[in-house]
């Protein structure tokens, strides 16, 4: 791993040293693991140094995340929580902005998290980060923001306010973002972070179990019913599509998280190291891209998909009808046929 800016770290320490007032961390849009378990796991060691701290997200989050500690007090920005979210913005000194690198990833946040006038923290592993910050932590070698954020602590000497709750949440972190130590993980740091982590008390089952042993077998049906009735393999481009109309999500019962982890099931195929899953929303559909090895699937969101992400993980989104934006897909397949078949698996 790159070794840590020394000014950028000693500013922050400063910073964070003699804060008066509180500070707010803020995720991602459509908040996953890393995003919640970096934003209150850094909450929960800021809290326990004496600070004043609100963690603001700007969607939902998943029922199987809140058993982390903290969960009970975020706010869940919407419309109607716009004015205490630029309240608790007006009030706070500091804005940490975890698991994502430009103010677009906070969806119907932008225009609040862009009117903040204190001192802006960037702690993030995507690449390309905008230029929005005061302080920016940009690590893409790092599995997740979580352990990122974790070394960050220790670097400014925070360490002694990590507990086992905060751990518990940088864990969650680390976990979900290398879908349980299979992607990511090359690097021996991030088991070493893991090794210390489990020092605080942190049960690796028990979350494991709280995190991927948690759904409603309506989820499982779900599942079952998209492997069957709504997969298309394309073995000579090495590529699967799942898609999720709002149709089949409401004859499941669909709750946000439940989609969580299906774009990986196509890799599981042999052959097969391209992934797309297509979620039909009110008004745009979502687009979650996966790839093994050489293929970057954010290169190709932000091409096709107005996304971004890591190479091997992104996301993005379409004003496209369902229909129209899998056709798209599929046409854009003969454009990367070459592509697709050099990649390595
Ligand atoms: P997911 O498919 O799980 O939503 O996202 C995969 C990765 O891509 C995550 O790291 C997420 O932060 C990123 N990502 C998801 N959607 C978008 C998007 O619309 N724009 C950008 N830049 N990144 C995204
Ligand atoms: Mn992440």
């Amino acid at each position: 791993m790159k070794p840590f800016d020394s000014e950028v770290i000693s500013g922050l320490k400063k910073h964070i040293d003699d804060l008066k007032s509180q500070v707010v961390i803020i995720p991602h849009v459509n908040p996953d693991g890393d995003a919640m378990g970096s934003s209150l796991g850094l909450a929960r060691v800021l809290k326990n140094a004496g600070k004043k701290v609100k963690v603001i997200v700007p969607s939902p989050f998943p029922d199987f995340y809140n058993w982390l500690t903290g969960s009970e007090d975020v706010l869940v920005f919407s419309s109607s929580n716009k004015k205490q979210a630029e309240f608790e913005l007006q009030h706070a000194e500091m804005l940490f902005c975890l698991d994502f690198n430009d103010p677009a990833r906070t969806g119907d946040m932008k225009e609040t998290v862009e009117k903040f006038r204190g001192t802006i923290v960037l702690i993030d592993h995507h690449p390309y980060p905008t230029d929005f910050t005061d302080f920016m932590i940009s690590h893409p070698e790092y599995s997740s923001t979580a352990e990122l954020a974790f070394h960050v602590i220790k670097s400014i000497g925070y360490e002694k306010y990590i507990d086992q709750s905060g751990g518990e949440c940088f864990f969650c972190g680390i976990m979900t973002d290398t879908g349980g130590f299979n992607h990511n993980v090359s690097d021996p740091q991030t088991f070493q972070t893991v090794s210390e982590l489990l020092t605080y008390g942190v049960d690796p089952v028990e979350i494991h179990g709280k995190v991927f042993d948690n759904y409603s077998a309506d989820r499982m049906k779900l599942l079952g019913y998209c492997l069957s009735e709504c997969m298309e393999v394309f073995p000579e481009k090495h590529t699967a599509i799942m898609y999720l109309s709002k149709e089949i999500q409401k004859k499941f019962n669909f709750v946000p998280g439940d989609s969580e982890g299906f774009v990986n099931y196509p890799l599981s195929i042999k052959g097969i190291h391209f992934s797309a899953l297509f979620t039909e929303k009110e008004d745009h559909v979502k687009t979650s891209f996966r790839s093994k090895g050489e293929f970057a699937v954010n290169e190709f969101s932000s091409a096709h998909f107005n996304g971004g992400g890591h190479r091997n993980a992104a996301g993005g989104q379409t004003e496209l009808s369902l229909e129209k934006a899998l056709a798209k897909f599929r046409n854009l397949l003969s454009d990367y046929a070459e592509e697709l078949e050099k990649t390595k698996q």
